[in-house]
């Protein structure tokens, strides 16, 4: 039983979202689209990323890779260098990996149900409907943050939205809202309505065509729905770089464990509990002695901290700038040793792009 429902309400949000949606929808490239492989393209640039940041990513990979065959056959390391400074990186992998599904297994035919859509790596419910519903008009409606909002401030419903009850209940709304003889349409709608009418902050009841029946802005409720049950706690771990400089190389490495920014380069690393408060602290440290041995090293320069922030984690770096002598050998073979002018080949986490902005020059980073 949804609460607050009837098919009056019914009725009357979803006309008055598709009435909105037809003097209010933003033009962007991939609206419209029909083509799955570029609405697929378009929704995984856009998870977790403003529209602004993703619009040049989307552009790039449509001219790059312009269809999905071609995606399949571009090198790992060229996606992952295209998909820099989108974070997330797990996204452009993943939609490597399906590319290559599609193209093989598939006979590069994208995949026209909600099923086999969602079957593809890194396609969610939400990401699946919006494919199905664009390019083959099927009656599955999203849910994500900007439904989860518009819904619950419009019903009135406390019920969190981050349990697995309230993602059902949730959901089971939805569908039940959606417009099934355009579906495609309606979904735009109401994802176009919570990102620019019904925003998080600052939604603009005043001029909104649903208040009249809005149950939140009725109660005066608008500010604390949606209720979400925990808040989640970000641990920080705290990184430190080593930048080993040797006769105008640089090492580097490809981070191939199952962790954060898989896949990416960094350079070899140090983790510790804190940042260390003296230099001492590193340099003394039992990592620091398995890494130079008895080879001479000096230390130019530490950075200041950087810091990133992700999803669960916030990550502190140190850069720690060392010039090595010519007999210093990396401990470990994965590691590479690249010109300083070939650094910009290779896909880094934003934070090490930070530390190349705050030098100005990253091609020259000493
Ligand atoms: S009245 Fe305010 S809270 Fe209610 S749907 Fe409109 S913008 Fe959202």
């Amino acid at each position: 039983m949804i609460p607050n429902f009837d098919k009056n309400k019914k009725t009357f949000f979803t006309q008055t979202l598709l009435h909105w949606h037809a003097t209010h929808h933003r033009p962007l490239p991939w609206k419209g689209e029909k083509n799955p492989y570029l609405i697929w393209l378009s929704e995984i640039i856009l998870q977790q990323t403003r529209v602004e940041q993703g619009l040049p990513y989307f552009e790039k990979f449509k001219e790059k890779y312009p269809t999905v065959t071609a995606l399949a056959g571009a090198p790992e390391d060229e996606v992952m260098k295209m998909w820099e400074g989108l974070g997330y990186y797990s996204r452009a992998r993943h939609m490597h990996a399906a590319a290559k599904f599609i193209t093989h297994e598939l006979g590069g035919i994208f995949p026209k149900t909600y099923d086999g859509i969602r079957a593809l790596k890194g396609v969610g419910g939400y990401t699946a409907a919006a494919i199905a519903s664009f390019a083959y008009n099927l009656p599955h409606a999203v849910v994500d943050g900007n439904v989860y909002r518009v819904l619950s401030r419009y019903f009135g419903m406390e019920e969190p939205v981050d349990t697995t009850a309230g993602k059902k209940l949730f959901a089971r709304l939805a569908q039940a809202l959606l417009d099934e003889s355009q579906p495609g349409r309606y979904n735009q709608a109401i994802m176009d309505f919570g990102a620019s009418q019904c925003t998080p902050a600052a939604p603009e009841c005043g001029a909104c065509p649903l208040r009249e029946r809005c149950l939140a802005f009725e109660k005066g409720m608008v500010n604390s729905l949606p209720v979400k049950s925990k808040k989640r706690e970000r641990k920080t771990r705290f990184f430190n770089y080593l930048v080993i400089r040797q006769a105008g190389s640089v090492f580097i490495k490809k981070r191939k464990e199952k962790d954060i920014w898989r896949n990416l380069y960094d350079f070899p690393l140090l983790e510790t509990e804190r940042l260390p408060e003296k230099r001492e602290d590193l340099t003394g440290s039992e990592a620091w002695q398995q890494t130079f041995g008895e080879t001479a090293w000096r230390l130019a320069r530490i950075s200041q901290p950087f810091k990133q922030e992700l999803t669960h984690r916030k990550i502190m770096a140190l850069f720690w700038e060392i010039e090595a002598g010519a007999s210093f050998e990396p401990p470990q073979n994965a590691w590479l040793k690249v010109r300083q002018d070939g650094l910009s080949e290779f896909a880094f986490p934003r934070v090490i792009g930070l530390y190349f902005r705050q030098k100005f020059l990253p091609l020259e980073i000493f």
